[in-house]
C-alpha cells in the first residue's frame, strides 16, 4: 500500500505529495499524522491519500516509520478543503494544514490540564467518632460524590484527608479539567418571540440546503436573534454550527448572549484566550462536547463534523480577508465548506459589502431583508456639520457647537455618549512651526504619532518609540504644531468641558487581555459617561443608555488609497451611528466633516443603502474596479533599494509580455513605488494589475510563475489577490 504524504517542512518551497510505502502491520488511515524519513531527517507528515500504486518505481520509495494518531486528525472534508484552498488561493498544502490545525495541536506542546480529585472508597461510613474532621469529610463526600482535593483541604483539613487516604477510605484520582474562557459580562436572559419578519428569515434559512443568504438588516433589527434561532434549529437536528464575528466585535456581550442561549454547547475561539483555553475549546469541539464554534476568522476551521449552518456576522468587515500569509478569503472558505456539508451560509450585515450585494444582483446569493428595528425605534437622526463653516465662524476647536450642544443635553439627561475618532494617540504628527520639520521613523517612510500620555513619538507601523520633542532638532525653535487629532487629544478636550467619567478604547488602552472587557463593563455601568474610541467602538456593542454619538473627523477613511475608501466610510458611519438610541430613548448623531456634500455621507445619514450601492457600482463599472474586474498586486520589498527596483523592472517586463498575449484581458498594468515607500527598513514597490474574469484561471498562475522566477534571497515578492490594504 502507498500513502500520499505532505511533509511538515515549513522552510521548503516544495508543495508536493510524496509517496511512502506503508509497511505491513502499520495501521495508516487517511488524515492521520505519520513520521517519515525526509532527506536525512525524520519529519512529521500528513497522509492525504492512500492507493495501491505509485508513479515512482517502488525501489525508490521510503517507508513510513511510525503512525502518530490512531484516529484521523484531518477529516475527509477537511482534506478536500485543503485542495480547494490550494487551488483557489494558490497556497501550499502545508500552509493550509497549518491554518486548519493550530500550532498548539500540531506541536503537542499544550496538554490537558488534570486536577487532583478524591472520592469515597466505601459504601457505608466506618465509625471514626474520635476523628471528627475525618467524619465530616466522609459525610461531605457521601453527599457530593467527588470533590477537588484542594477544596477538601481548605474546607476541612489537609491532614485529615491524608489520614483517610492512608487508611484507604478515600481514593485519590485525576480528572481532566477544561479551561473554559470566562465571560465577565452579564446580559439578561430575555424571552424572545421572533416577529414576523424575523421568523420568515429563520424559516427560509432552516429549510434551505446549500445556499448563500445575504441577511440585510439595519442595526438593531434582530439579526443576532435570527442567527440564534436558526442555530437552535440546527442543534435540534443533531448538527453543528459555526458563527463568525470580526475579531474586534467578539464582544463579551455577544459571547454572553450565546452562552445564555446555548450554555456549554458553545466553544469560544479567539486570539485573546490563553493557549490552554484554546486547546481545550478546540478539543471540546473535536470530541463533540461542544457543537457551536463562535470566533473570529480562523474559527471557520473549527473541527466540526456534520455542519448545519455557517454564519458570518458583519460580513463586510475587512478582517475576513487574511492579509498575511497564508492569505485567504473567509467567505470563499465558508461557502466551500457549506457546499461540502450541503448546508446554508448566512452573511449578515447592516451595510453589506458592494461585492456581496452585487452577488445578489447576479443571482449567486439570495437576499433576505429585515426592514425595521426590532423595537420600531427610529434610527437616530444624523446631522452633518461642515467644519469649514465652523472655522469661518471663528471656531477653530475640534468640536463644532452642534456637537457640544448635543453632548451637553445627553450628559445633562444622565445618558451616555460615544465619540468616534479613527486615529489613536494625541496627534497624527508634530511639525515645527518655523521650518516645517516633521519627525519620521528611521525605518519607515511615515511621520511619527505623538502620544502625550507617555511623552513619546511612536511609529504606528513598526512600533518603534522616540523621545518627544520640546524644540525642533533642525532649527531649535520651540514652537511645535500638532497634526490631526487622535483619541488622546479628544479625551483631553472633553475632560476640560464635561465633568463625567470618560473612558477610552483603542489599541493603546487594550494591550492586556482583560482591559478591553473591563473598559466596556465599566462604561456599561456608568451613567452619565462618555466612551471615546477608534473603530473598536463601531461594531456589535449594544448599550441601552447611549443616546448621542459624535463623529469627530469622518473623513479619515475617505482618503485611503484604496478603491474601497468610499465603501468603508459609508459602512463605518452607518455602524457608528447605529450605536445610538438602541432602546427607549431616541438617539442623535453629529458627523463632522470637510466634505459635507459627499454622497457617502448623504446616503449614510439617510440610511439609503440602495442609492449608495447604485452609485458605487456604476462608478466602479465605469472605472474598471471590482466586482467588475480582479485586482492583483505584486509587492516587491528589499532592504536594498536598487535590488527591489531591478526585480520590479524584471517582473514588470515579463508581465507586459503576458499582457501582450492576453491583451483583451488586461485593463490596467503599471509598476510604481508603494504609497509607503519604506517600512521596517524595507523599500517597497508594487505592480498593480487589473484583469477581467474571463481568463483569470490562466493568467493568475502565470503571474505566480513569473514572480517565483524573479525571487531571490535579497528580494521578497508577494502576489496579493484582491488586496485589502494598499499602503
Ligand atoms: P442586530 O444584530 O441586527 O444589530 P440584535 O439581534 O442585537 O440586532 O437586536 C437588537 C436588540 O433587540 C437586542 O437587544 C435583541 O435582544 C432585541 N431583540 C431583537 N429581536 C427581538 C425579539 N423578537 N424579541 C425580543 N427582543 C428582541
Ligand atoms: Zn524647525
Ligand atoms: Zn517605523
Amino acid at each position: 500500500m502507498i500513502a500520499q504524504v505532505v511533509v511538515d517542512v515549513q522552510s521548503s518551497w516544495l508543495d508536493t505529495l510524496f509517496d511512502y510505502i506503508v509497511p505491513d502491520g502499520l495501521d495508516v488511515k487517511v488524515g492521520v499524522r505519520v513520521a517519515v524519513p525526509f532527506g536525512n531527517r525524520r519529519v512529521v507528515g500528513f497522509v492525504l491519500g492512500i492507493s495501491d500504486t505509485s508513479s515512482c518505481p517502488v525501489e525508490k520509495l521510503k517507508c513510513i516509520d511510525k503512525v502518530i494518531d490512531s484516529q484521523p486528525i484531518l477529516s475527509e472534508k477537511m482534506i478536500r478543503l485543503c485542495f480547494f484552498m490550494k487551488k483557489t488561493f494558490y497556497l501550499r498544502l502545508i500552509d493550509v494544514i497549518s491554518l486548519i490545525l493550530p500550532t498548539f495541536i500540531r506541536s503537542g506542546e499544550v496538554r490537558e490540564k488534570s486536577i487532583n480529585m478524591v472520592r469515597l472508597n466505601v459504601d457505608t461510613l466506618p465509625d471514626l467518632a474520635r476523628a471528627k474532621k475525618q467524619m465530616e469529610i466522609m459525610q461531605y463526600l457521601m453527599e457530593v460524590g467527588e470533590a477537588k482535593s484542594s477544596d477538601i483541604s481548605s474546607k476541612f483539613s489537609a491532614s485529615a484527608l491524608k489520614a483517610l487516604i492512608d487508611k484507604g477510605y478515600v481514593t485519590p484520582f485525576q480528572k481532566n479539567e477544561y479551561r473554559q474562557p470566562k465571560i465577565d459580562f452579564n446580559v439578561d436572559k430575555k424571552n424572545i418571540v421572533l416577529n414576523a419578519e424575523q421568523q420568515k428569515a429563520v424559516d427560509a434559512i432552516t429549510h434551505s440546503r446549500y445556499q448563500t443568504f445575504l441577511l440585510f438588516g439595519v442595526t438593531g433589527s434582530g439579526k443576532t436573534e435570527v442567527y440564534i434561532s436558526a442555530i437552535k434549529d440546527v442543534i435540534s437536528k443533531g448538527k453543528t454550527a459555526i458563527m463568525l464575528v470580526p475579531e474586534i466585535s467578539l464582544t463579551p456581550q455577544m459571547s454572553a448572549r450565546f452562552r445564555n442561549a446555548f450554555g456549554d454547547t458553545v466553544a469560544i475561539l479567539h486570539s485573546m484566550l490563553s493557549r490552554g483555553e484554546r486547546y481545550d475549546e478546540w478539543n471540546r469541539l473535536k470530541n463533540g462536547e461542544a457543537r457551536i464554534a463562535i470566533g473570529a476568522r480562523s474559527a471557520i476551521f473549527a473541527p466540526l463534523d456534520n455542519l448545519g449552518l455557517i454564519v458570518i456576522d458583519e460580513e463586510h468587515d475587512s478582517s475576513y480577508f487574511s492579509e498575511s500569509n497564508p492569505r485567504f478569503h473567509t467567505h470563499e472558505v465558508a461557502r466551500y465548506l457549506a457546499f461540502l456539508h450541503d448546508c446554508p451560509v448566512i452573511l449578515g450585515s447592516a451595510t453589506p459589502s458592494v461585492a456581496s450585494s452585487y452577488a445578489v444582483k447576479t443571482g449567486e446569493y439570495r437576499q433576505i431583508k429585515l426592514n425595521s428595528r426590532f423595537n420600531s425605534q427610529n434610527l437616530p437622526k444624523v446631522q452633518i456639520v461642515d467644519m469649514l463653516s465652523e472655522i469661518r465662524m471663528g471656531n477653530t476647536g475640534i468640536f463644532s457647537s452642534k456637537f457640544l450642544d448635543e453632548m451637553r443635553s445627553c450628559i445633562d439627561s444622565g445618558k451616555q455618549a460615544m465619540v468616534f475618532i479613527n486615529r489613536r494617540g494625541f496627534s497624527s504628527f508634530v511639525m515645527c512651526k518655523k521650518c516645517g520639520f516633521v519627525p519620521k521613523c528611521e525605518d519607515c517612510d511615515v511621520s511619527l504619532v505623538y502620544h502625550k500620555e507617555d511623552g513619546m513619538l511612536k511609529c504606528h507601523y513598526c512600533s518603534r518609540r522616540y523621545k518627544s520633542l520640546t524644540t525642533c532638532p533642525k532649527c531649535g525653535s520651540p514652537s511645535i504644531r500638532f497634526g490631526a487629532v487622535g483619541t488622546e487629544r479628544v479625551v483631553e478636550e472633553l475632560k476640560s468641558r464635561f465633568h463625567v467619567p470618560i473612558f477610552r478604547l483603542d489599541n493603546d488602552t487594550t494591550t492586556s487581555k482583560d482591559a478591553y472587557v473591563k473598559i466596556l463593563e465599566q462604561f456599561n455601568h456608568t451613567s452619565p459617561s462618555i466612551l471615546v474610541g477608534t473603530q473598536m467602538i463601531a461594531k456589535g456593542h449594544d448599550f441601552a443608555d447611549v443616546t448621542f454619538v459624535g463623529i469627530v473627523d469622518a473623513d479619515v477613511s475617505l482618503h485611503f488609497s484604496d478603491y474601497r475608501a468610499i465603501e468603508r466610510t459609508f459602512q463605518l458611519i452607518t455602524q457608528v451611528s447605529g450605536r445610538a438610541g438602541r432602546s427607549d430613548s431616541e438617539g442623535s448623531v453629529v458627523l463632522q466633516t470637510y466634505y459635507p456634500k459627499h454622497f457617502a455621507y448623504r446616503c449614510a445619514t439617510n440610511y439609503d443603502y440602495d442609492s449608495f450601492l447604485k452609485r458605487e457600482l456604476s462608478l466602479r463599472s465605469m472605472t474598471h474596479f471590482p466586482p467588475f474586474v480582479e485586482i492583483i498586486r505584486v509587492l516587491i520589498t528589499s532592504e536594498a533599494d536598487d535590488k527591489a527596483q531591478a526585480s520590479t523592472q524584471a517582473i514588470l517586463q515579463d508581465i507586459k509580455k503576458l499582457a501582450n498575449t492576453y491583451s483583451s484581458d488586461f485593463v490596467y498594468l503599471a509598476g510604481m513605488k508603494c504609497p509607503k515607500k519604506r517600512l521596517m527598513g524595507h523599500y517597497r514597490y508594487q505592480i498593480m494589475i487589473r484583469i477581467n474574469e474571463k481568463n483569470k484561471d490562466v493568467i493568475i498562475p502565470r503571474i505566480y510563475e513569473i514572480c517565483d522566477k524573479n525571487k531571490d534571497n535579497k528580494v521578497s515578492v508577494f502576489v496579493e489577490l484582491d488586496p485589502q490594504n494598499l499602503s
